[in-house]
């Protein structure tokens, strides 16, 4: 899965919301809504009222990371949920054991948006 692709489920989380200081893609070049304003949308951190329906978090971005991480404690309604590397499987994984959730993924993003995708 792209780094795209997992934006754009991350995006589609009902308990998604766009937070100030969040990385985006930028957008393809020649894209229509970047022409019409004359604003090529480059990688760029940009306060939430400016996102459009086409923008996608950088989730290889630090700073964004720790955003969704906040999503997923607001979603799950815990503040003791983490991420982290478990040598044992080999995978990052969202805890969010107080709600006894655990995911297990191939990345960091990815273990995040799984468990923003399950929250109630
Ligand atoms: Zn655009």
């Amino acid at each position: 899965m792209s780094l795209a692709d997992l934006g754009r489920r991350a995006v589609a989380c009902k308990h998604w919301r766009w937070m100030p200081g969040m990385l985006l893609l930028p957008h393809v070049d020649g894209c229509e809504c970047c022409e019409e304003r004359n604003f090529p949308r480059r990688a760029a951190r940009l306060p939430a009222v400016f996102t459009t329906e086409i923008d996608v978090p950088d989730l290889s971005d630090p700073a964004t990371l720790g955003c969704l991480l906040h999503l997923v404690r607001q979603a799950w309604e815990v503040e003791r949920a983490v991420v982290w590397w478990n040598e044992h499987d080999q995978g990052w994984v969202a805890d969010v054991r107080p709600r006894n959730f655990v995911f297990v993924r191939d990345s960091e993003a990815h273990a995040l948006v799984a468990a923003l995708e399950t929250a109630p």
